[in-house]
Order: structure tokens, then sequence, then C-alpha cells
């Protein structure tokens, strides 16, 4: 989050600067779906598909964001019996 989800004014120390929102929930929780997220890519190259869902599921309790959507859409295609951790490697994204 750049911006002020109310107003999109700028924050600073997680208070908006124009509206006065404290951010500072909002941030833990956009924090919380990052690591998810990053928690389901890694149990995803570890061949771990059950942890990678769950993580992905958390992540959209949380918030519905596109990357998870498609995290959740890839998993659900991936054929169980058919799962080879050595096909799945990618770089987990650093952030
Ligand atoms: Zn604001």
């Amino acid at each position: 989050m750049e911006r002020c989800s109310i107003c999109k004014g700028r924050f600073k120390d997680n208070i908006c600067s124009r509206c006065g929102a404290d951010l500072t929930t909002l941030l833990a929780i956009e924090q919380q779906v990052k690591n998810q997220l990053k928690q389901a890519l890694y149990q995803l190259q570890v061949g771990n598909l059950e942890a990678a869902m769950l993580a992905v599921e958390r992540s959209l309790q949380l918030k519905r964001e596109p990357l998870a959507l498609a995290l959740y859409n890839f998993i659900n295609s991936i054929p169980l019996s058919k799962l080879q951790p050595e096909i799945l490697k990618f770089e987990v994204m650093e952030s």
C-alpha cells in the first residue's frame, strides 16, 4: 500500500497526513497477506501442495489479491497424482 486506502493521501509513520486515519492495522494485514503468499510459494517449491493451498486460503481470507487468486487456481489445476516438485521450481519473490 503506497497511499492511504481511504483518501489516497500520503502517509507517514502509519498515519495519513491528509485525513489522519491510523493505518497500522491495515498495514499489518497487508504484511500478513505477503507472508502467507511467500509461505504458499515456498510450500509449492518443496512440493507440499496442501500447505501451499492452506497458506493461499489464509491470504485470500485477508485480501483478494490477484496473485493469491492466480495461485489458488494454479494449485487447483494440478492433479495430485502427477505432482512433481522439480517442475514447480521458480524464484520466490523478494519483498
Ligand atoms: Zn487518508
